[in-house]
């Protein structure tokens, strides 16, 4: 990886002056109180990282896609970076989504970052989440439609099956193929080139098998998923056309190797 020399004092500097998390969305419904218990159980585990440069790398990727995909949601997205080695991204009922920070590392350019996050907020925008709950015997679904009464001890049992679930074989492949093909809309809208999803899927099928993401290794079905993009594409020439699938034609992303991280650290039990 090619790293500016620019960068390199900026490694000794403290990492305070950086670009910070979010702060959570209030819970208004189930929705956001599914996506808020989440937050807190990352927050105890302190995978969630509270101020890092990588923010900066990340935030004019997300902001151009929450641009978009907001008018298809009713609260607001928020990004999150979390520690993992296993390069991944996630998205919670509530609009939260969590990039992991490796996913920054393992990236070669942009349109395959904004093609990741694309297909994640369009888990959201189609209520994936809820349905996987709502498909867990040990949870019930009048339990899952009824979060906001449960109080915080349930929430949190739910929120741990919840990370659980998105961490492995989650969502069906119709699921996936139906988030690539609104992700694709997204991000073509945003000014992304959506073939960036098929070029990290490419990617992925030369990689290493420990260096494969977690959202592509849970789906070996990425031909079907790739065939699919493809005809969406074809059939809507108008928004697609216009962008190249060769990935020579891709904006490289890189961020400093071995950015400073900052946790946010666990709170009080009072916290709400
Ligand atoms: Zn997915």
């Amino acid at each position: 990886m090619r790293i500016s020399w620019i960068v390199l004092p900026l490694m000794f500097l403290s990492v305070t002056g950086f670009a910070q998390a979010p702060t959570p969305e209030p819970v208004s419904d189930q929705e956001t109180e599914l996506g808020l218990a989440v937050y807190k159980q990352l927050r105890t585990k302190a995978e969630i990282i509270e101020s890092s440069p990588l923010y900066d790398s990340l935030k004019p990727v997300t902001d151009a896609i929450a641009r978009v995909a907001q008018s298809r949601y009713p609260h607001p997205f928020k990004f999150y970076l979390v520690h993992d080695a296993q390069p991944n991204a996630f998205a919670t009922p509530g609009g939260n989504v969590y990039v992991v920070d490796s996913l920054l590392y393992f990236v070669k350019n942009t349109e395959q970052l904004a093609g990741t996050l694309c297909h994640e907020v369009s888990h959201t925008i189609h209520r994936d989440g809820v349905a996987l709950l709502e498909k867990d015997k040990k949870i019930e679904e009048r339990e899952v439609a009824a979060a906001i009464l449960l109080g915080p001890t349930r929430a949190h049992i739910i929120a741990i099956a919840l990370i659980g679930k998105l961490h492995s074989l989650g969502y069906s492949r119709d699921a996936e193929s139906k988030a690539d093909v609104t992700g694709s809309d997204i991000c073509a809208e945003a000014g992304y080139n959506p073939w960036g999803l098929t070029w990290l899927f490419q990617d992925f099928q030369n990689a290493a098998v420990g260096e494969i993401p977690q959202l592509l290794s849970d789906h070996p079905a990425n031909g079907t998923r790739i065939r699919t993009l493809e005809k969406h594409f074809q059939d809507h020439p108008s928004t697609f056309a216009k962008f190249s699938r060769d990935p020579k034609s891709a904006s490289p992303f890189s961020v400093p190797k071995d950015a400073p991280v900052v946790f946010l650290r666990p709170q009080a039990k009072t916290d709400k």
